[in-house]
């Protein structure tokens, strides 16, 4: 029976770069709806990035943006760091969106029909200066407990004591620095206490929550025993200003993120169903027969198990089929570390050219369908990586491959091949109903552990019947034949199991198999008889460890003040000095490599048509606090907007003297956060090549250039 299915990760918010942390749910979540795909079923896998709030507002005033920028370039680069992951979602929407809005306002308009929005009084902390309401993490003073400075209004870094903002000494704006105000001002709040909310999620969360017990006793504790009243109200409402959607009937407020960044899931598959003719009710009308799941962190249950099924449900919605909650995500044992160099960027993660599929087999490995944290161990990843997929899974293709091409002209066998493969390798095509049922339960470790069981089978196979010593032999060319088109069916039973989790590794072995995209039910069916297969040719590398290394060094470099000027002068490459990341691989680099490079000095004309480089007009500069050879620029370059760039040419400049000139900029580099902010590209200055000598000389354009002109 064909199953309609909707799926949904958590969505991500549109104020930061994605990294591994993150990308455990969303490999997690594709993994299983590829699954579900192979299998036949009709589902959909959709998300969003989450737009709004006072982070994004502040943040894009100071990069010079407005939100609607902000968040377009973020949207931009998650889904290119998605994309990079074949995280493979039907939609990727944003919840600034009409559709997602539409959503928000019908809820809240039938939640308070219904008696269960509520208004009251608030007071919090109000900054005089900026004019606005501070979120706890907009406050900072010092602690309470332990008296350390500049803690957040929420809880102490130093001594980890949590606390109302309140309760802070001589607390302050870290939007303006101002001394806070208390005010009181209006707020919306969804009563989750109501009896109503109380009775249905009793027996309505424990269904929601089945396919985990340790999330069930979560939910028993929130909830309380029969009678008692445990659940609290919902602050659904911001003030002005505020980046978001005004409440309907309520001038200056905004709805809050329960009201609006779930509902994101809505508007994405609305937007989606409006592209491709879907029906929308049939997935969230009352009484759908669709299954509905939420991927999530175990940080967001309370959220997802809670709120949003009560918000749904006495909104005339469906609610959830299930939540699954995964644990968090440790490197080498302990939280990611930006010091340490393993808070790791999915962007850093593909620019240093490590292969995403052995991020997605390593993830999908240790992930067992419970909320317990998994750690990325990198000796272990390495090891794992080269000896399950390459030693075990490539080898059996390698192995059979060149003989079929070079002495069967690239056949299988003619005849009796389904006998010869079943009394050769008896139940791995057996296996595919039970690997299924690891994956449907989301229990990749369990599928893979399995699969490389088949694998370790078919090599026990090779070893035995050893292909390269019967190729030698006389007259052993039949058996030759028949031992390698086993091994070619067995990689293809193989390559079926692991395609959820290998999505381009399978692409290329259909390709060498000569085969349409596989399914799941292909299981059931070898080879046919005389199939023709192609060239083989090498699947996947090895992992090398100084791969690890280089990574680890970027992103701890990642921290530490740069300089983002360029010299003009003699360099190798220019690709090589375009970004520290680069630059740190590049140190990595062995001797011999070094050589190569200098032997090397020219670049092709199409190497250098991929730098965008602009006429740009600074309409900014600003010295950095902290910085000792830094510069803020705010470039303008014209039709494309505008970029915050920091350039390492304080010692060459003043700031004030570099207002309202035209200089030349690199537009495409990709953006990279450092400790004093995001900087969005690079200006261009001349120095010496040996650096020792003083002078640092930025480039100009003969006037009458304009600024956002593509320099060539
Ligand atoms: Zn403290």
């Amino acid at each position: 029976m064909t199953r309609k299915i909707l799926v949904t990760s958590a969505l991500p918010y549109a104020n930061g770069a994605i990294h591994l942390g993150h990308l455990v749910e969303y490999i997690q979540t594709d993994i299983w709806t590829r699954f579900q795909k192979m299998r036949g079923h009709e589902c959909w896998f959709v998300c969003a990035d989450d737009t709004h709030g006072t982070p994004i507002m502040l943040r894009a005033e100071k990069e010079g943006l407005t939100p609607e920028q902000l968040i377009a370039r973020v949207h931009a680069e998650h889904s290119r760091d998605f994309a990079g992951f074949h995280v493979a979602f039907d939609n990727y929407y944003t919840t600034h969106s009409d559709e997602t809005r539409h959503y928000s306002e019908d809820i809240y308009g039938k939640l308070k029909a219904a008696g269960l929005i509520e208004v009251r009084s608030i007071e919090q902390y109000y900054d005089p200066a900026k004019q606005m309401f501070l979120p706890d993490r907009f406050i900072k003073g010092e602690c309470p407990k332990c008296g350390a400075k500049d803690q957040y209004g929420d809880a102490c870094e130093s001594c980890g004591a949590a606390y109302a903002p309140t309760e802070l000494k001589n607390p302050y704006s870290a939007v303006s620095g101002a001394q806070p105000v208390l005010k009181s001002s209006d707020h919306y709040f969804f009563k989750l206490s109501d009896p109503r909310c109380q009775e249905y999620l009793r027996h309505a969360t424990r269904e929601v929550c089945k396919a985990q017990p340790e999330a069930i006793n979560k939910l028993q504790e929130w909830l309380g025993e029969p009678g008692e009243n445990k659940l609290t109200d919902w602050d659904i409402s911001r003030d002005a200003p505020y980046f978001g959607f005004e409440i309907p009937g309520a001038p200056g407020k905004f709805f809050y993120v329960w009201l609006d960044a779930p509902i994101g899931y809505m508007g994405s598959f609305k937007n989606f169903c409006t592209k491709k003719g879907l029906d929308f009710d049939a997935f969230w009308g009352k009484g759908s027969a669709a299954e509905l799941y939420h991927f999530i962190g175990k940080d967001i249950l309370y959220f997802h198990a809670l709120f949003w099924p009560a918000e749904l449900e006495h909104a005339g919605y469906r609610t959830p089929t299930s939540v699954f909650a995964h644990g968090f995500l440790t490197v080498d044992g302990a939280k990611m570390s930006k010091s340490r160099g393993t808070f790791i960027t999915a962007e850093s993660y593909l620019t240093q050219g490590l292969n995403p599929e052995w991020l997605r087999y390593y993830f999908a490995a240790k992930l067992n369908g419970t909320m317990e944290d998994i750690d990325l161990n990198l000796d272990d990843f390495v090891s794992r990586v080269n000896s399950d997929l390459i030693g075990k899974y490539i080898n059996i293709a390698s192995r059979a491959a060149g003989f079929i091409a070079k002495r069967f002209g690239g056949t299988l066998l003619h005849a009796h091949l389904n006998e010869r493969f079943h009394a050769d390798l008896p139940g791995i095509a057996d296996a595919a109903e039970e690997i299924a049922g690891h994956y449907e339960a989301r229990d990749t470790a369990r599928a893979l552990r399995r699969v490389m069981a088949l694998a370790d089978q078919v090599n026990q196979y090779v070893d035995k019947h050893q292909p390269w010593a019967l190729a030698k032999q006389e007259g052993q060319e039949a058996r030759l034949h028949e031992v390698c088109s086993v091994l070619i069916n067995a990689f293809r039973l193989l390559t079926i199991y692991l395609k959820p989790v290998l999505p381009k590794l399978a692409q290329r072995a259909e390709e060498f198999l000569n085969v349409a995209p596989l399914h799941w039910a292909d299981a059931g069916h070898l080879l046919p008889p005389a199939h023709l297969i192609n060239t083989y040719e090498h699947l996947m590398q090895r992992i090398d460890p100084k791969q690890i290394e280089a990574l680890i060094a970027a992103n701890r470099e990642s921290l530490a003040p740069v300089t983002v000027a360029i010299t003009v002068s003699p360099a190798p490459t220019v690709a090589d000095q375009h970004s520290p990341q680069r630059h740190a691989q590049h140190q990595q680099a062995t001797e011999d490599k070094m050589q190569t490079q200098t032997d090397q000095p020219h670049i092709s004309i199409d190497d250098f048509g991929k730098i965008d480089l602009r006429i740009a007009r600074i309409a900014d500069a600003q010295h950095v606090e902290g910085a000792d050879k830094l510069i803020r620029l705010t470039l303008d370059l014209g039709a494309d907007g505008t970029r915050n760039v920091f350039a390492g040419i304080k010692s060459a400049y003043d700031p004030a003297q570099l207002v309202g000139r035209l200089t030349v900029m690199v537009a495409n580099l990709a953006p990279r956060k450092m400790k004093f902010g995001l900087s969005e590209g690079m200006v261009l200055a001349a120095s010496d090549s040996d650096g020792k000598s003083p002078g640092l000389f930025l480039l100009s354009p003969d006037s009458g250039a304009q600024p956002g002109m593509r320099v060539k």
